[in-house]
């Protein structure tokens, strides 16, 4: 987008006195693809989401105390996950009600609306949902500070960077910045290596920019890890571990709805490779199995409606056993029914644990070209955009400590063909 554009759109928001309109909640027409960052200046209101997750497509103000925010996707088709996010001032001296309500472009409301003054602390807002728009009441003004709406809590590039820090200067990890984004953000992984360790374990996260339960649960993974037994000792004496948290950084600035800067789903981008997003991972996975080091398994964080672990079916052949002629299925074949199996007797009765085994190939699909390329297994860790927070970190304890177990109970010879 050139600047001049960008001036133009906000000039034209940013006029007082836009038509007060009739309700109810009439559909915003817009001709052009519009910007995501914008700051609507209504004088006593003022909605803005020019910061990294930050997403309004248009604004207008429907009565004197009621104003409608719209969210478009980057482009389409795409899979409907309406992402918003704005902050909301007023000058207003003292304190008045006000009603947002927010449009999304073609598809229900998915996310429910949250609301913070630091972007670290976040409360549930009450709504409504009327015409498959968004009703929320709010209080602004009385020196009242800056309020965050969004619809998911933030965790932004900037907190991606310390969290990365806080890891690679509390453990064996070590932070490296493996390549760049479409816009030239930083990709960046945490690597563990020990000189005479072979067998890879590795965690990817955040493709899909909305998908905020999944982020939390990569990072409370990645943390019970890293807490103190032996058996995680056990596991970072013979295991390397390769984990990139945000595979998507230029989507997570935008508030994307789903895909990349270039408008890519990158989870269908696996096995072409045509972003640099998923090319600057695979590279680096490729330059780390090299000679005899070997991938046993693989992990990626998403979110969806509920949680669900998506795996590969046990009797699935990958492309790599076929090439060599070979009938055999994913090494070692029962190796996620039994985890699940395990992280079901500990979570039961607070968790319920859903294996869905399921192909899909040549669909670009992370699980399924780990599954191809490398003959072992990999999940898609799904949680539900609404499960409990704590929950999702109770379960991700759970999932790491019985991953460890089953890991370490899985000898070196299981995870190969011969
Ligand atoms: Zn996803």
């Amino acid at each position: 987008m050139n600047t001049l554009f960008k001036a133009l759109v906000l000039f034209a928001f940013t006029v007082n006195g836009v038509a007060e309109t009739k309700q109810p909640h009439p559909k915003v027409k817009l001709d052009f693809n519009p910007p995501h960052k914008l700051t609507c200046d209504f004088e006593d209101v003022i909605f803005n989401s020019n910061y990294e997750t930050g997403r309004i497509s248009s604004c207008e103000k429907l009565a004197s105390d009621h104003y409608l925010i719209s969210t478009y996707p980057e482009n389409k088709p795409i899979n409907p996950s309406p992402w918003y996010g704005f902050s909301v001032t007023s000058n207003n001296e003292n304190a008045k009600q006000i009603i947002v309500e927010i449009q999304a472009d073609n598809s229900r409301p998915r996310y429910l609306p949250k609301l913070s003054s630091d972007k670290a602390h976040w409360e549930p807002m009450n709504f409504e949902v009327v015409q498959g728009n968004l009703i929320l009441s709010m209080t602004v003004g009385a020196n009242k500070s800056v309020q965050y709406v969004s619809a998911q809590e933030i965790i932004d590039n900037a907190m991606y960077q310390q969290w990365n820090k806080k890891i690679a200067d509390n453990s064996s990890f070590e932070l490296q910045t493996i390549g760049e984004s479409v816009e030239g953000r930083n990709i960046d992984a945490l690597i563990h290596t020990q000189p005479d360790n072979t067998e890879w374990l590795f965690i990817v996260g955040r493709q899909h920019p909305p998908e905020i339960t999944g982020a939390l649960a990569l990072l409370n993974f990645v943390e019970a890890l890293l807490g103190e037994n032996t058996a995680n000792t056990q596991l970072f004496e013979r295991f390397n571990i390769l984990i990139v948290p945000l595979v998507n950084p230029d989507g997570v600035a935008a508030g994307n709805w789903r895909h990349n800067s270039n408008g890519i789903d990158l989870n269908r981008d696996w096995g072409r490779f045509t972003q640099p997003e998923t090319r600057v991972v695979h590279n680096k996975l490729g330059e780390l199995m090299r000679e005899n080091h070997k991938l046993v398994f693989a992990l990626d964080f998403h979110s969806t409606q509920q949680d669900i672990f998506y795996t590969m079916p046990t009797d699935y052949i990958p492309i790599k056993h076929k090439r060599l002629n070979i009938e055999k299925g994913v090494m070692p074949n029962l190796f996620v029914e039994e985890w699940l199996s395990d992280l079901k007797q500990e979570t039961v009765r607070s968790f319920t644990v859903r294996d869905r085994p399921g192909s899909s190939p040549g669909r670009g699909v992370f699980k399924q070209f780990i599954a191809d390329e490398y003959g072992v297994h990999a999940v898609t860790y799904e949680l539900g955009d609404n499960t409990n927070r704590q929950l999702i970190k109770h379960t991700a304890k759970a999932s790491a400590d019985t991953l460890v177990n089953k890991l370490l109970n899985t000898d070196a010879s299981q995870f190969k063909i011969q």
